[in-house]
């Protein structure tokens, strides 16, 4: 039988997206299933989504991820959404299907496999949530999902802030609340976990943290970040001098990428594998 050089093509769409490193573990993921896929890391700007999303059809990619600004403007492009997203009201994975894009979300799962694996039961818990975008909503989904407390929401602006509120009070039985974020803010000292959503810190602005007063952080609570930069966001070394527990977003999108990987291909990747890819790449030592 003649070689086939075809190429099934996912990837992903941001702006920014640059120092998006998910290309380096989903490579990694084909390589050790040994299927001939190929991740492309793609710079989209807000004015083109639509037309990327239908380019998928056309070179017939099996999927893409989303970043942002992406994941909630994409929702009216879309043939179907799974019953999460739906909820969520975002999407990071899109499949596509026989020329039919299905959205699905794979962030929130991400996020809660990482505070697994470190060793947290969220039930019961008091969670504090800086933003209120599509990692957000996705995270607040499937942590109340696990039967939380209580879900504090503190974001600068008040619309999309309460947009979340009410999607949380509709959906779940779990006490929300939201702060808007116009000061430098405390954290409740029983809050059991914080957990940065917001795109503060993100490459290349590296340097910046949210506007929070550290100091209100202390040894009981777990810090968690959705930043995938290495090594840590400034916020996750200013709660490290705190003596708080840490979580990074790093194991997140390692999490996140073997479901998405799963929902194209059908098969599942070793996390192993991927953590060691990225671990090599950055020279550093990665949580999932
Ligand atoms: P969205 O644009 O949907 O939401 C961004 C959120 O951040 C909004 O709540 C926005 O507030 C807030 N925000 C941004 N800048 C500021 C600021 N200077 N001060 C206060 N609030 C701010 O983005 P996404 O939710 O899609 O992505 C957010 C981040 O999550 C990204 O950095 C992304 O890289 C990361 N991420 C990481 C993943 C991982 O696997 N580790 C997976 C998914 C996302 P407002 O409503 O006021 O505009």
């Amino acid at each position: 039988m003649a070689k086939s050089y075809r190429e099934e093509l996912v990837g992903v769409f941001g702006d920014p997206i640059d120092e998006n490193p998910t290309v380096v573990v989903a490579s990694k993921a084909f390589e050790q299933l040994g299927i001939p896929y190929r991740y492309v890391t793609i710079n989209v700007k807000s004015e083109d989504l639509k037309d990327a999303l239908q380019g998928l059809k056309a070179m017939n990619f099996k999927g893409i991820h989303l970043t942002i600004p992406h994941k909630v403007a994409a929702l009216p492009y879309l043939d179907s959404i799974s019953e999460e997203a739906a909820i969520m009201g975002a999407v990071n994975t899109i499949v596509n299907q026989d020329g039919k894009l299905r959205g699905e979300n794979t962030d929130g799962k991400g996020f809660m496999k990482s505070v697994a694996n470190a060793g947290y039961d969220v039930s019961g818990m008091k969670i504090v949530m800086l933003g209120a975008g599509g990692a957000a909503r996705a995270i607040a989904v499937e942590l109340c999902r696990a039967g939380i407390g209580e879900l504090v929401i503190i974001n600068r602006s008040e619309e999309r802030g309460q947009g979340l509120v009410k999607t949380i009070s509709e959906n779940f039985d779990v006490k929300v609340s939201l702060r808007l974020w116009d000061k430098t803010m405390p954290i409740d000292a029983d809050a059991d976990i914080l957990v940065n959503t917001t795109s503060i810190g993100l490459f290349p602005n590296v340097d910046e943290k949210p506007d929070i007063d550290f100091d209100t952080i202390h040894d009981k609570m777990v810090v968690c970040d959705v930043i995938p930069n290495h090594p840590h966001t400034q916020l996750l070394k200013e709660a490290e001098k705190r003596g708080a527990k840490t979580i990074d977003g790093l194991g997140m999108l390692i999490n996140q990428a073997v479901e998405s990987i799963y929902d194209w291909t059908g098969k599942v990747p070793e996390a192993e594998v991927m953590k060691e890819a990225l671990a090599a790449e950055y020279g550093i030592s990665v949580h999932y």
